[in-house]
């Protein structure tokens, strides 16, 4: 099923400023509220569409992404899949408050652990032209939280052992008076979190997850431009007592090529010809950044630095399947030797259309042409 473009969902430019996407959102959120639709499908179709629009327009990182690769870009893993109806209920709630009041909840106490999403990581990774043109895969390391393999993420080996704080009675916070001022802080017994670990598992003391290197297999997809950012979904940090995981996020520097220059989604490169080949034309044999060869017709009387476009063999388009071109440009090999044969020949050619030459330059240096001048 093909997605609604986020921006035509919330019905604002692609130039929308925060504030009217947010604006955009609250309108469409009110009009489509389970509250105000019940038993509507259709209703609830759009406020779901409307908050995964919003969840990604409103982050920069992620709007970026859209912007650049579309709903279909490579690695997405697609824009808000895990969104279920709790999300969105609280994201909205954490936007534009409690507005329909009735049958929320607030927070309170906690009955244990409460699993947390784990934080997004960034990373740069240099990848040649080369790659770019053609995809690669690339094996990484990144220093991340895993969750832990001894306790499977809950903290103990004896999840019997986690009980609730008996001090702040699990709400993480303790209240004391100070005058006719009522004041709360963190609660010193857990450290705020509401419970206690007796037997804490001896891997991660508690902690639910470990931090260590971890190695990745990342796709890099064809016709990735310098600079691009691919989100890896739940690479970035494993969340707390199970809670999901952040995203990585790979900037990716494509390194220069000594002979070959990316120029949108074309590929320029040049090629040396004589000078009787741009007057008589010619069929020459050129290589791709690849490695493949192209057959590259200069027509007779061509122009010396006018380039030639070979279509569709230029980088993959990040979106849509065709191609760029590979773009030549044409230079003149100026001999710094000939042979006594050749040199007769242009000799004779000069004399034939008139131009006057420098007849005694035979070893044609810079030394022998300011002797002429020195003496
Ligand atoms: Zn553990
Ligand atoms: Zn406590």
């Amino acid at each position: 099923m093909s997605k609604a473009d986020y921006y035509k969902v919330l019905g604002v430019p692609k130039t929308a400023t925060q504030d009217e996407i947010k604006s955009a959102y609250r309108k469409l959120a009110l009009k489509y509220h389970p509250d105000r639709n019940p038993d509507n499908k259709e209703a609830e179709e759009k406020f779901k569409e409307a908050a995964e629009a919003y969840e990604v327009l409103s982050n920069t990182e992620k709007r970026k992404q859209y912007d650049q690769f579309g709903h279909e870009g490579p690695s997405m893993g697609g824009f808000g899949a895990n969104m279920n109806m709790d999300d969105i209920f609280s994201n909205f709630e954490d936007i534009f408050g409690n507005i329909f009041g009735a049958g929320q909840k607030k927070k309170s106490k906690k009955s244990g652990p409460t699993p947390k999403r784990g934080q997004d990581l960034a990373k740069e990774l240099n990848i040649s032209l080369e790659e770019s043109f053609l995809g690669t895969t690339k094996d990484i390391k990144v220093y991340r939280y895993v969750s832990c393999d001894v306790c499977h993420g809950k903290g103990s080996q004896e999840p019997s052992s986690i009980e609730v704080c008996k001090e702040c009675t699990g709400t993480g916070q303790v209240g004391y008076r100070h005058g006719i001022f009522m004041y709360t802080q963190a609660c010193p017994v857990c450290n705020g979190e509401g419970f206690i670990i007796k037997n804490p598992c001896t891997k991660c003391k508690g902690q639910t997850r470990i931090q260590q290197y971890d190695s990745l297999k990342i796709s890099i997809p064809k016709g990735i431009f310098d600079k691009a950012e691919l989100r890896i979904p739940e690479k970035g940090d494993a969340g707390t007592f199970n809670g999901p995981a952040g995203d990585l996020y790979l900037r990716v520097h494509v390194m220069p090529h000594p002979t070959f220059k990316r120029v949108e989604d074309d590929i320029h490169c040049s090629i040396l010809l004589t000078y009787p080949q741009f007057v008589f034309g010619s069929q020459v044999e050129i290589e791709n950044i690849d490695g493949t060869k192209e057959s590259l017709k200069v027509p007779k009387g061509w122009q010396i630095g006018d380039p030639i476009r070979i279509k569709g063999q230029g980088f993959q388009k990040i979106r849509g399947k065709t191609k760029g071109d590979l773009v030549v440009t044409p230079k003149c090999d100026i001999p710094k030797k000939l042979s006594a044969s050749a040199e007769k020949a242009l000799k004779e050619y000069s004399d034939a259309i008139g131009t006057q030459i420098n007849e005694n330059e035979s070893d044609g240096s810079i030394k022998s042409f300011f002797k002429k001048f020195l003496g």
